[in-house]
């Protein structure tokens, strides 16, 4: 494209406030009729019954919901079933020879692996005998410590067809997060494996399984270790460390019976990263969380059996567990899995993996686009993208300028984005457009989905203006939603329920759910999460939510990312701190910040102009891709820094303060 016309064509993305769905994605869409929003409120709770028939149930369920004890509510009781029956039995006799797994390892000279649902069948039962045979029952804790390589999802099937809970913790997480892990779940089973490949090295991944074995305060039962890494990794195996491929050997041709799982039994445990406090076991249960996966993938991602879905999450992460196992294969499709980083071998490996698979749909986070927009859309545009129907984002807040670049250089301007609010707790999406029937606000999640009743609310717990921030919450129970926090019901009362709720009442209706996010809501409903409600300043008495400061300051030319927190402030209170990174090819210095002032001054006003803007090659990053917004904090205050050991990159922060002391 001529030169003069690609800036014509930024001007006009960069005005252009709503976005309007493609006739030609409309007239696919699997959801396309605005009544649902109405059909679904009218008809609540019973329109969660669309779900659970997303599914194939061995028992009917007697009831949809069960609100007799709030918060401890209840879905689709009486009925059974069994979810990795769901995800693969059920599709064996149509979608048998189809792809149920592609997998792509990091290396690009080793060899792609296919599992049809016939093979991910057998080897999931495979599995599961051997996990029998080693004395897994019922309700057992089984833990994995894996990274993206196919057992992981078989280990997690295997585990559902036996009833048995999995707990995954993020392979790169420490020993010290899995010891803990595995106490608080009393699990005396690991899965782990010898270590993988990143950024072309192989990592050593079994001494740290077994460091964190070491800090296990019960008996552990057996471990059982894939071998990823064949030659490039002798790995040590101890007395009760069993090969997952001999165990799979061993049980070759196995048929494990499913077996009937009620509605509300535990389908898995996951403990959140934990950036806010001690760890917390987070459950999720068989019916209620297998239904709105499924529900919320076919009408938000908008899959269908034929296609191939690019999630490029970490299973170790819920996303990965909700949008690239369990949603996905409950309906049929080809989901992908990819092991490595989208910067190996080059910046663009993402977009081959695309153009190879011919991916219909891609599922990524905020982190990530901000990286590829740094990175360039060269990257992108050698390779043929047209493939893509949906593009959809979690995990943070998006500014608009990420939006658009997503929109434009990935979407080609054809593919709606979805722009997904949900947490752990909320086992699914809560907060979005359903792409065949809303148009889209860059920034803004959508409206929530129909069915959730979605509020932002202020400190009294009443509904805010729209354009005001305010507190977001939940006011009605939904079938995904967490059932409590693992053997701690009373944390799990105090840490979602405590704050709006009357919690001496057994009326639903004086519950509220409370994410913890706070959020602002247009004139046509619309939302706008802003962030953690920790992550909110008080500039000279103003509430500012750090995310809008970021979103304006992002909005800069040659902005590629920013954090905002609050220095302490004699006269202010607190001040706005700015750390920024700038694009490749911009220079950091004086002008580049007073763009940036004026920028901020533009978009909010002059109580957000920022007091110090510092530059920055890098943001403290946890290794799910959040910004550690406290450790900025602590070096604005000139604080010694709080615990690092949980960030992707802790030698950043040193260096940050080292600037920060300069200033
Ligand atoms: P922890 O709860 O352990 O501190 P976490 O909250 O980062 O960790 P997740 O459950 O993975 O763990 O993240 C959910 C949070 O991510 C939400 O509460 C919200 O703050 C943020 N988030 C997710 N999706 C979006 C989105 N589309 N827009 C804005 N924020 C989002
Ligand atoms: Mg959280």
């Amino acid at each position: 494209m001529p030169e003069e016309q690609d800036v014509e064509l930024e001007a006009r993305l960069a005005d252009q406030e709503r976005f309007v769905p493609s006739e030609s994605f409309v007239s696919q869409a699997n959801v396309s009729d605005d009544s649902v929003y109405e059909t679904f409120e009218e008809e609540w709770p019973e329109c969660w019954e669309q779900a659970a028939d997303l599914l194939d149930w061995n028992e009917e369920y007697d009831t949809v919901l069960d609100d007799s004890n709030p918060p401890f509510y209840e879905w689709f009781t009486g009925g059974e079933l069994n979810a990795s029956a769901n995800c693969l039995d059920r599709h064996l006799d149509e979608r048998g020879d189809e792809a149920a797994i592609e997998w792509v390892g990091e290396p690009t000279d080793e060899e792609n692996r296919t599992y049809t649902y016939e093979e991910l069948h057998r080897e999931v039962n495979e599995f599961a005998a051997a996990l029998k045979e080693m004395g897994v029952g019922e309700d057992d804790v089984v833990t994995m410590y894996m990274p993206m390589i196919p057992e992981l999802p078989i280990a997690m099937l295997a585990c559902a067809r036996i009833g048995a809970p999995h707990s995954v913790v993020f392979a790169g997480f420490s020993a010290d997060a899995l010891a803990t892990r595995m106490n608080s779940a009393d699990s005396e089973y690991l899965v782990t494996c010898d270590g993988y490949y990143r950024r072309g090295d192989a990592l050593e991944h079994k001494a740290k399984a077994d460091e964190g074995l070491g800090g296990v305060e019960h008996e552990v039962s057996d471990v059982v270790v894939v071998d990823r890494l064949g030659d490039d990794y002798d790995h040590p195996m101890g007395e009760n460390h069993r090969d997952y491929d001999d165990l799979v050997a061993d049980h070759a041709g196995a048929e494990v019976e499913p077996v009937s799982r009620d509605a509300e039994d535990m389908l898995f445990l996951m403990y959140t990263s934990g950036t806010t406090g001690q760890p917390k076991g987070v459950k999720h249960t068989t019916g209620g969380y297998l239904a709105w996966t499924a529900w919320t993938s076919q009408a938000v991602l908008d899959i269908k059996p034929e296609d191939t879905y690019f999630c490029s999450a970490d299973i170790g992460w819920i996303t990965g567990h909700s949008y690239i196992v369990y949603g996905p294969l409950s309906l049929g499709t080809t989901t992908m899995m990819y092991e490595g980083t989208p910067d190996h071998p080059e910046q663009d490996r993402l977009w081959e993996i695309i153009e190879e698979y011919e991916a219909d749909q891609l599922y990524t986070a905020p982190t990530a686009i901000r990286a590829f927009m740094k990175w360039g859309s060269e990257y992108p545009d050698k390779h043929d993208l047209s493939s893509l129907r949906l593009l959809g984002t979690v995990g943070e807040p998006i500014n608009p300028r990420a939006w658009k670049w997503y929109y434009k250089h990935i979407g080609g301007e054809d593919c709606p984005i979805i722009d997904t609010w949900w947490q752990t707790e909320t086992g699914g999406m809560m907060v979005t457009t359903l792409p065949g029937v809303k148009d889209m606000k860059p920034g803004s999640a959508g409206p929530p989905l129909p069915g959730v009743d979605v509020q932002v609310v202020d400190t009294d717990g009443e509904q805010v203006e729209p354009g005001r921030a305010g507190h977001l919450t939940v006011q009605k129970p939904w079938p995904g939603m967490l059932r409590t926090l693992y053997q701690n019901d009373e944390r799990y009362v105090e840490e979602y329920w405590a704050e709006y709720s009357d919690t001496d009442s057994d009326d639903p209706d004086d519950w509220v759910y409370f994410p913890e996010d706070g959020a602002k809501i247009d004139e046509d409903g619309y939302i706008t999460v802003l962030g953690r409600v920790d992550d909110v300043l008080n500039v000279s008495g103003h509430r500012l939510g750090t995310m809008e400061i970021e979103s304006a300051i992002v909005g800069v030319e040659g902005v590629a990312e920013a954090a905002v927190v609050g220095g302490n402030h004699d006269v202010k209170g607190e001040a706005v701190y700015a750390y920024v990174i700038t694009e490749d090819g911009y220079e950091e210095g004086d002008e580049m910040r007073d763009r940036i002032v004026e920028g901020v001054e533009d978009a909010i006003g002059p109580i957000a102009r920022p007091e110090a803007v510092v530059f920055t090659p890098e943001l403290p990053k946890t290794r799910s891709g959040k910004i550690m917004r406290r450790l900025l904090e602590d070096v604005a205050n000139g604080e010694e820094l709080g615990n690092t050991s949980t960030l992707r990159n802790p030698e950043i922060v040193s260096e940050i303060a080292s600037k920060v002391g300069d200033d």
